[in-house]
């Protein structure tokens, strides 16, 4: 055929829609089935005019539409499966919520709530009550303010305590974390001036001695998240801080990052501040995120003395950063959980998968393995051997957790073609290449999901 015939012969849009494939489907939104039409005819008909193609089938046009359709259907926010092994993975949605969260959220969501009715006096009430209690019988603090997230926490904390005013920081913290939150640029929106005291390595006591005056906000002190400082090194430590504020009736601010509530060194992890612990060492205001070794969403919480923390409910930048009634049901699920330690451990995802017993981890990757080989057979090149898993969350970026991961060839088909359709897959799979072979960390895939990996493999590798 040429040109002209193979354009005119391209099926009309009405025609299609009664085509028994694309006309059963009952659930799909018309807009997306016209769309998806007209978008996959109008490929056909530019790649007849540019000349690279010169025979198409009726049939090859249907599946064409039929693939783009269910492309357009599928949510964009979806599930993946995470293999790398990378716990609070930034980029992976961090923590994974506990069961009871998800149901808070689900009850809380589905019909009316009282977010911001008071059920005792029937009258208006805050939407901020409904975790400050929890909070300060968790942690051990006076007052409690839960924000987005803690770049806003500590945001809200420095345009409160230090607008106008300097914010005194020790050159060793100045972080940056992963998405562009900057100490230094978040000081600058926040109004407060920034003055760094010390070097990158070492500083001493007698730096923040030096640079307090009468022009000082806040003596702010922000965790090293996601790096460390090795060799000849020195930070003051927060007791002596908090004597120094004190001294000089300045507030001491900390970002702590990740906000541990237990002692994860009793869990074979390497030893993490607590918040429990600045706020016992007198801290004024401690910030930390919700969504990473918390266990909970997105949120940044803001804890420590009432003065400081009231100032922080009536500054008007509160308002713009307010928690949203998700997040606080959610929020609220987790922290109940943290009441009783032996459940932290148990319920909440991410704390299991942290926690989890090496030859635990071990039996699991050697029964993904046997799964794989089963579907699979001599098609791929299967092995289980050790690895490390990484925390993640900018948290403790030196831990190398000990792990056992399910290493994957194939002779015939390339690891990177591997990766691509594994990402593409209808429930996407995230894995973890290293050197010629692609790695399945189980530390961070649930046991359901085992049948995914191994079935996604035998469609991309055949068995
Ligand atoms: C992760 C982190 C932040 C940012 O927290 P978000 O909740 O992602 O906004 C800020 N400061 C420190 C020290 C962190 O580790």
């Amino acid at each position: 055929m040429n040109k002209k015939e193979l354009l005119s012969y391209l099926p009309k849009v009405d025609s299609i829609l009664m085509d028994n494939r694309i006309a059963s489907l009952k659930e799909v939104s018309r807009s997306i089935i016209l769309e998806a039409i007209r978008e996959t005819i109008e490929l056909y008909r530019e790649s007849i005019l540019h000349e690279k193609l010169s025979e198409y089938s009726y049939d090859e046009i249907i599946k064409d539409i039929l693939s783009n359709i269910k492309k357009k259907n599928s949510f964009h926010l979806k599930k993946v499966v995470n293999a790398t092994g990378t716990v609070l993975h930034t980029n992976l949605g961090r923590a994974v919520l506990a069961k009871s969260a998800v149901e808070a959220v689900i009850n809380t969501s589905t019909g009316y709530n009282n977010l911001e009715f008071n059920l005792d006096e029937g009258v208006r009430g805050s939407r901020y009550c409904h975790v400050e209690e929890l909070l300060c019988k968790i942690t051990g603090s006076e007052a409690a303010l839960v924000v987005n997230n803690n770049a806003a926490a500590v945001m809200l904390v420095l345009s409160s305590l230090s607008k106008g005013r300097e914010a005194v920081v020790s050159r060793g913290q100045l972080v940056e974390i992963g998405g562009s939150f900057r100490i230094p640029a978040v000081m600058e929106l926040s109004g407060a001036k920034l003055v760094e005291v010390g070097t990158t390595n070492r500083t001493h006591l007698f730096d923040y001695e030096n640079a307090v005056s009468e022009n000082t906000g806040v003596i702010l002190r922000v965790h090293q998240s996601n790096y460390k400082i090795l060799g000849f090194t020195e930070e003051v430590n927060l007791e002596d801080l908090v004597k120094l504020g004190n001294e000089h009736d300045i507030p001491v601010v900390e970002d702590i990052g990740s906000g541990v509530l237990i002692d994860v060194t009793k869990y074979g992890l390497s030893y993490e501040p607590t918040v429990q612990n600045s706020i016992e060492q007198g801290i004024d205001v401690v910030t930390f995120s919700g969504d990473k070794m918390l266990g909970g969403p997105q949120a940044g919480i803001i804890l420590g003395k009432k003065k400081y923390i009231d100032m922080m409910k009536t500054n008007q930048l509160t308002r713009a950063l307010r928690i949203d009634k998700l997040t606080l049901a959610a929020l609220e699920a987790t922290l109940r959980i943290y009441l009783d330690e032996e459940r932290v451990i148990k319920e909440i995802p991410g704390m299991a998968m942290l926690t989890k017993d090496i030859l635990e981890l071990k039996r699991d990757a050697q029964r993904l393995s046997r799964m794989i080989k089963n579907l699979l057979g001599n098609n791929v090149n299967l092995e289980v051997i050790r690895d490390f898993s990484q925390v993640g969350g900018g948290a403790m970026p030196l831990e190398n957790l000990e792990t056992y991961v399910v290493s994957i060839n194939a002779p015939n088909i390339s690891l990177d073609k591997i990766e691509y359709d594994l990402r593409k897959n209808e429930i996407p799979i995230i894995t973890r290449i290293s050197k010629d072979r692609m790695l399945f960390d189980v530390r961070t895939i649930f046991p359901e999901e085992y049948k995914i990996i191994s079935q996604a493999l035998y469609r991309i590798i055949g068995g």
